[in-house]
């Protein structure tokens, strides 16, 4: 693969960042993940959009303009052929001798791959996932989008060491998200339950989509946070992100959620989902 390093395009072996990047030593580094089908990006300007909103929040500066930025973004497109799957972008505040404060005078460190991955033809969509229930203990700014994914990445494990595909991240006692997605659910009486937005949880760009979409498609939607009783007793459940999109959450610690198949609301709005977003990716 090619990847992005500072304004070269190197071959990933050749691609080195120094040990004293705060990316590495502090987790001092913001990324976006955006999805990619047709060669094409899904979704570029809510995801370019965040990522400006993490860089002023952590007061790191971006290396490239907004066009600059989207030229690089399809270069490495080109570069690497890719048809469909995910681009990775991550910012660091660069390197500095460690020290706690900021640096005054560090370079950002800029970096882009890409992931080839089949997104439209997902396997789970016709099984939905299980998810277990795990105690969110990630720091109070899950508003931005850090590298800070060390929890996120125990919680994940928890969730596979009982079988589970994901975690769903319980905080007082209400879902906050899943350790890499939005959690959402469908109550009996058809009204989609999503958490509003805080610094409880991240700004979610394919929960945005997928909520006007919910709207404009005649569901009823309400922004509050739900119980992980609420969700058990829900008749459908889902995640949404970047490259999962819609899909289906089938179990919940074990338990099914309603008759425990995708729901067909759930598939609705992936399908949704989804024609929207090739018809406006760019
Ligand atoms: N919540 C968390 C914790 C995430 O890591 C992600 C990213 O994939 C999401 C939600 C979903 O965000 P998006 O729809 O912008 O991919």
């Amino acid at each position: 693969r090619t990847v992005y390093l500072n304004g070269s395009w190197l071959a990933e072996a050749d691609a080195k960042v120094s040990i004293f990047d705060r990316g590495f030593l502090f987790a001092d580094a913001i990324y976006e993940v955006t999805g990619v089908v047709g060669g094409k990006l899904l979704e570029y300007a809510g995801h370019a959009a965040r990522l400006q909103r993490s860089m002023a929040e952590l007061g790191i500066a971006c290396p490239l303009t907004q066009d600059e930025l989207l030229a690089v973004h399809r270069e490495i497109v080109r570069r690497n052929d890719l048809q469909e799957g995910l681009i990775y972008l991550q910012i660091s505040r660069g390197a500095a001798d460690r020290d706690f404060a900021f640096p005054t005078n560090a370079a950002p460190t800029l970096v882009l791959f890409t992931q080839a991955k089949a997104v439209l033809d997902n396997p789970k969509v016709k099984t939905g996932i299980s998810v277990a229930l795990v105690a969110d203990q990630r720091w109070a700014r899950r508003d931005i989008k850090t590298v800070q994914l060390l929890y996120p990445s125990m919680a994940k494990m928890q969730a596979a060491s009982v079988g589970a595909d994901d975690a769903w991240l319980v905080e007082d006692g209400f879902v906050t998200e899943a350790s890499s997605a939005t959690a959402h659910i469908i109550s009996q009486d058809g009204t989609l339950i999503t958490r509003g937005l805080s610094s409880a949880i991240l700004h979610g760009i394919t929960r945005l989509s997928v909520l006007d979409i919910a709207r404009k498609a005649g569901l009823a939607v309400e922004e509050r946070a739900f119980t992980p009783e609420e969700a058990r007793d829900a008749a459908e459940a889902f995640i949404t992100s970047a490259t999962s999109f819609v899909l289906p959450v089938t179990q919940i610690d074990g338990q099914p959620v309603g008759d425990g198949k995708p729901g067909p609301r759930t598939l609705k709005l992936r399908q949704l989902y989804i024609e929207n977003k090739l018809a406006n990716a760019i």
